[in-house]
């Protein structure tokens, strides 16, 4: 008999009504069964969720939005401490910085902060919780303008491994601030507040162009020459559907004038010209909430990630035809995000998140809704990076992948040696682990 005594916070069982609800996380090919979720409301309830697995000698993961791509927050037979409760907010005008609850989801915050006329560099899923974002780096269409999210990232309050509560910021712990710049969720402590730098946004341009399939080779050529190296202001994602899927797009969002954009872009609409262009000035929050869509249900999906140090030679662009013509179902999709601007300029050893000077990120994608087609587009996924791995390198951690076998050299890289030295500074007995924690040796 389980015995929960010293568990605080709303606390869900097997038995509960709504344990099948609170089981569930955003990738539903996953299906996994707790033994508790606690919904913590305070801090106190993180420590007393973390002393409680102690005693209990219970294994347990953290879970802010449940976006993990492999469901690392979720764990069978175990405890699940959930801070999405943890919602409190404050903005500070003088130093220009939010103290915000870790449990935070993007697009309500962005909300948040659009009434303080400031924002924060994110990715454009809605529903992502600002911690695991944070803590393994955070892409957005503003990133090149102002770095990834954890770039912003000041200080955290964190619940450690003896359930005691730190704060680490430049003067205190500095090292575990560093960790928490990109090293990954879930390895260190919970997490349970954030201090951030915020800027301040008004209008933005959103920029949207469309090609056949045919256009393939000379848009990726193009594309890869310019987005990386263009004015930082310009964050451009490129988007490649299967053969078949929908037509290539490449997007972005301008912080600046719509005339300015129209230049700025005029050598990509030139040299290949589009099916469609559409070019609108508009609010940051009205381009984040189209960015964001229609609400998201969940999704049965394999996604990956490599980066792109050089510009994909012939050769290269080859395989991202062959494989994008040779795609095993119906939302089959690869993207690429630029880097550059201000991402590039923060050194590889100043925080966690290595990957600084890449030209741009792909990301694999593969969705399906019935389970036997599970396999054949995971496959997909896991053939199409390896045969990528000659032109690319490295990973983004928060696109976990548990097939890439050197997972911990992809995603940290040169960093990887330090996060190990933090880790067992501050988890020594590896109480905060799972299948990609930071490993203490
Ligand atoms: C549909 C979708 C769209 C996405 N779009 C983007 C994007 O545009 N840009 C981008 O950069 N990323 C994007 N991501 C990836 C996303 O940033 C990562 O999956 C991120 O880790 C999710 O954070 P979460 O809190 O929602 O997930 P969770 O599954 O709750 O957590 C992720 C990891 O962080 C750990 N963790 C969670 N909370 C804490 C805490 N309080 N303290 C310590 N560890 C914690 C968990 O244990 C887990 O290991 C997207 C993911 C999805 C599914």
């Amino acid at each position: 008999m389980l015995n929960i005594r010293g568990l605080t916070g709303c606390i869900v069982l097997p038995s509960s009504p709504c344990y099948d609800e609170s089981r569930q996380v955003y990738n539903s090919r996953f299906n996994k069964y707790p033994k508790v979720i606690v919904y913590c409301n305070y801090t106190k309830d993180v420590v007393n969720a973390v002393l409680w697995a102690r005693r209990e000698r219970m294994p347990f993961r953290l879970r802010c939005g449940g976006h993990s791509y492999e469901a690392y927050s979720l764990i069978n037979c175990g405890l699940v401490i959930d801070v999405s409760g943890l919602q409190s907010l404050e903005y500070h005008k003088e130093s220009r910085t939010i103290q915000i609850g870790a449990g935070h989801r993007l697009l309500p915050l962005y909300e948040a902060l659009w009434n303080e006329g400031v924002t924060l560099p994110g990715g454009t899923c809605p529903t992502v919780g600002i911690s695991g974002q944070t803590l393994g780096g955070g892409y957005g269409y503003l990133s090149r303008l102002f770095g990834m999210t954890c770039d912003n990232l000041l200080e955290v309050e964190m619940v450690t491994a003896q359930g005691t509560v730190i704060r680490a910021n430049e003067n205190h712990h500095s090292d575990l601030l560093w960790a928490c710049r990109g090293g990954g969720g879930g390895s260190f402590g919970a997490v349970t507040s954030l201090l951030f730098q915020v800027h301040p946004i008004e209008k933005v341009v959103r920029f949207r162009m469309t090609w056949e399939f045919s256009s393939l080779r000379s848009v990726v050529q193009f594309w890869q020459e310019w987005a990386p190296f263009t004015d930082p202001r310009l964050t451009s994602l490129l988007a490649l559907p299967a053969r078949n899927q929908g037509e290539l797009r490449a997007s972005g969002i301008f912080v600046g004038t719509e005339q300015e954009l129209s230049q700025i872009i005029a050598p990509l609409r030139e040299t290949i010209p589009p099916e469609s262009v559409e070019v609108h000035a508009l609010s940051w929050l009205d381009a984040a909430r189209q960015l964001a869509g229609s609400p998201l249900q969940q999704e049965k999906f394999k996604g990956s990630s490599a980066y792109a140090y050089k510009p994909l030679s012939n050769a290269a662009i080859d395989q991202l035809v062959f494989n994008l013509e040779n795609a095993p179902g119906q939302a089959n999709v690869i993207s690429f995000g630029a880097y550059g601007g201000v991402i590039s300029q923060v050194p590889a050893s100043a925080t966690a998140f290595v990957h600084r000077y890449p030209m741009f990120m792909i990301h694999y994608q593969s969705y399906w809704e019935q389970d036997e087609d599970a396999d054949k587009n995971i496959r997909w996924i896991e053939d199409f990076r390896n045969s990528m791995l000659p032109y690319t390198s490295g990973a983004y951690c928060n696109y976990s992948d548990s097939l890439i076998l050197d997972w911990s050299l992809a995603y940290f890289g040169t960093n990887l040696e330090r996060l190990i030295k933090i880790k067992r500074r501050y988890d020594p007995k590896n109480l905060f682990c799972f299948e990609q924690s930071i490993p203490v040796s």
